[in-house]
């Protein structure tokens, strides 16, 4: 329950999690591919160090096998002009047989310039300021000396010097043999490796002066960069690499050193970490894009369906309270409150269900809701449900009879209500509200009875005479059919009232009553009180014959009730007198009136006659249009 109630806040907290999930894998992995992108960089930059600085190596290493070659000439055959002759032209072959040598030179110890490879005028050149030539003058070192590159006398353009002194026999210093080498061929040969925009690939010497770059600068060529944290390092360690923030641009730069073990020199690569990362940037640029549409896609999504969620429970919730509020009503109501489903099944049933129909809630929920309803009620509530279920009617009353456990059948009135559901706004059901009216129905057929009685005696009053009369009287119209009255008093009564009192007098109107009632014996008869003590026997189809004989028969049965009326001899017994009348009414019969004007002018003739006597209504030949049933 509680789960379910958190349960929109837990997808809401699912989808961040998820999508923040997936964004962090996605960084995480595009982390990790650019640490790798870094780290083949390095290797590849190391790598391509390794095979420079071999190069480097052996470039020199070359030229200086010539260099060696030359120091063995002059120190065993000697300075001698001959042999300079021969060294003149060796040396003009070695350096054709070697394009990355741009010459070679013999300075003697004072400088002078004594052989070389080059077409120059040798006469008046010296060399004896040269670094290389004040080192190898001033050290009794006899291995090769690599100098700090310097613009060619002979040719102009930079070039590397490598040099060796040779000697005289006794090991005093004789002169410098000299090679030089483009800067322009490492620069050339570096120009073809990939550095990117801001890579670059140096050659160094030991000391720290710069000797071939690429990109070529010639104003780099020769400047001490002893100061860089490159070189500062690669004096410490052989070979290494490392990151720094360049002076010159401002980018961060990745670098790559190896310092020779053979020569003194130093080979250094630079990559822009800019130009190492673009492709991955690009790359992880357009992954990261995809991941976050995917990742925006899902927590849309998501999201959308956790505002659902909300509201699907904001919805539940207004209806856990409308249904609460429903309960509340219904089982404070002592009507029995129901809903019906769609189904014709009971949803709901409130407790006084065991008062108004003797079955409980429980018994009653999903059972079918009008199978109690007697057969002939059926049809009606069955189709004024089905008005309401399709929506032709909001809502109805019913009244009908039911089956109740206990009681048998019942009346049972229903106020009917559709109900909607509230987020489709469609019909779902109908609420019925029912109480028990069988009290009220038998209230209602008490009074009916009441209108129509005759309080005292229990047979009809004169109202009742009076309706039935009226439509009577139209049947037989219609019919040609003869009506018959009886006017029937009871003698002497005012007598009787005071020779026994009055309710000796309403007991003896009874009994005269209940006679009566007995003497009309087809249904269409009808007794009835009249008035006072004066009763009225109407007989419908029965002509004048029939109609004496009724009064004689009433006459005999009040006589033989031989209730004692001391007041009323000869027989002193209750009597009634009785004027009897026929009409056979037809559309020229004037009124009804007529009938009981002529039985009561049969009545006083009764009176007239001695009392305890039937008398016909003089009348009644003289109203009968036809002889059908006269003869
Ligand atoms: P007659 O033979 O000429 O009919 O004489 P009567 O005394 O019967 O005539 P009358 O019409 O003068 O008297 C009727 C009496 O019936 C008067 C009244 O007190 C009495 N009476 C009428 N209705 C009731 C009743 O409901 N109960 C009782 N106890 N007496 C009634
Ligand atoms: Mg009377
Ligand atoms: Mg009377």
């Amino acid at each position: 329950m509680s789960l379910k109630r958190h349960l929109p806040g837990i997808a809401a907290a699912f989808v961040v999690l998820v999508c923040g999930a997936i964004l962090a894998m996605g960084a995480l992995r595009e982390w990790s591919a650019r640490e790798g992108e870094l780290r083949s960089a390095e290797t590849d930059t190391a790598n391509l160090v390794r095979s420079l600085l071999q190069h480097a190596e052996d470039s020199i290493e070359l030229v200086d096998n010539a260099i060696v070659g030359v120091v063995h000439r002059l120190e065993t055959e000697g300075a001698t002009p001959a042999a300079l002759a021969r060294l003149q032209s060796f040396l003009t072959l070695r350096k054709t047989t070697m394009p990355r040598l741009r010459g070679l030179f013999v300075y003697g110890a004072d400088g002078a310039w004594l052989v070389t490879s080059e077409q120059v005028d040798l006469a008046g050149l010296n060399n004896s300021d040269r670094d290389y030539f004040i080192h190898h003058r001033t050290s009794a070192e006899r291995g090769v000396f690599i100098g700090r590159p310097v613009r060619s006398r002979s040719g102009g353009q930079w070039i590397i010097p490598v040099s060796r002194r040779f000697q005289t026999p006794d090991g005093g210093f004789a002169g410098v043999v000299l090679a030089t080498v483009d800067v322009a061929y490492f620069e050339k040969f570096y120009s073809q490796f990939a550095m990117g925009p801001r890579g670059s690939l140096a050659l160094v010497g030991s000391n720290g002066v710069l000797m071939a770059r690429f990109p070529a600068d010639d104003s780099f060529v020769g400047r001490d960069i002893s100061a860089s944290p490159v070189i500062a390092q690669a004096r410490r360690a052989a070979s290494g690499s490392l990151s720094f923030t360049s002076g010159l641009d401002g980018m961060e730069r990745l670098s790559a050193y190896r310092r020779s073990d053979r020569l003194p020199l130093i080979l250094l690569a630079s990559r822009g970490r800019d130009d190492v990362l673009a492709e991955w940037r690009g790359a992880a640029a357009e992954r990261m894009g995809f991941v976050s549409g995917l990742t925006l896609l899902i927590a849309t999504l998501g999201l959308f369906l956790v505002r659902q969620m909300f509201e699907r429970q904001r919805m539940t919730h207004v209806v856990e309270a409308r249904e609460a509020d429903f309960r509340l009503l219904a089982e404070a109501s002592s009507d029995l409150v129901s809903r019906i489903g769609l189904d014709g099944r009971l949803i709901y049933v409130s407790p006084s269900a065991s008062r108004v129909v003797g079955w409980s809630a429980a018994e009653l929920t999903g059972t079918q809701a009008l199978s109690g309803i007697r057969p002939e009620d059926k049809p009606l509530v069955d189709a004024t449900v089905e008005a309401l279920r399709r929506g032709e009617r909001a809502e109805a009353k019913l009244t009908y009879r039911t089956r109740h456990r206990t009681k048998g059948e019942i009346w049972v009135e229903s106020s009917l209500n559709v109900t909607r559901d509230p987020e489709t706004g469609e019909i779902d059901g109908v609420v019925a509200v029912s109480r028990d009216m069988t009290e009220h129905k038998e209230l209602q057929t008490q009074l009916a009875a009441l209108a129509t009685r005759d309080g005292l005696t229990g047979i009809a009053n004169r109202r009742c005479f009076d309706e039935t009369f009226e439509t009577e009287w139209l049947r037989c119209q219609r019919d040609g059919e003869p009506v018959s009255l009886l006017l029937i008093d009871v003698d002497h009564f005012k007598k009787f009232n005071d020779g026994y009192g009055h309710q000796s007098g309403d007991e003896c109107l009874r009994r005269v009553a209940a006679a009566i009632a007995l003497v009309a014996r087809r249904p269409a008869d009808i007794a009835a009180r009249y008035g006072g003590e004066e009763f009225a026997l109407l007989m419908p189809k029965t002509d004048p014959a029939g109609c004496e004989r009724m009064g004689e028969r009433a006459r005999l049965a009040i006589q033989e009730l031989g209730l004692a009326h001391r007041g009323n001899p000869p027989r002193n017994v209750v009597t009634v007198s009785i004027g009897c009348a026929t009409v056979y009414p037809s559309p020229a019969t004037p009124d009804r009136s007529t009938l009981i004007e002529a039985a009561d002018m049969a009545l006083y003739a009764a009176k007239g006659a001695g009392r305890n006597t039937v008398r016909p209504a003089p009348v009644v030949h003289r109203l009968a249009p036809t002889a059908r049933r006269s003869a």
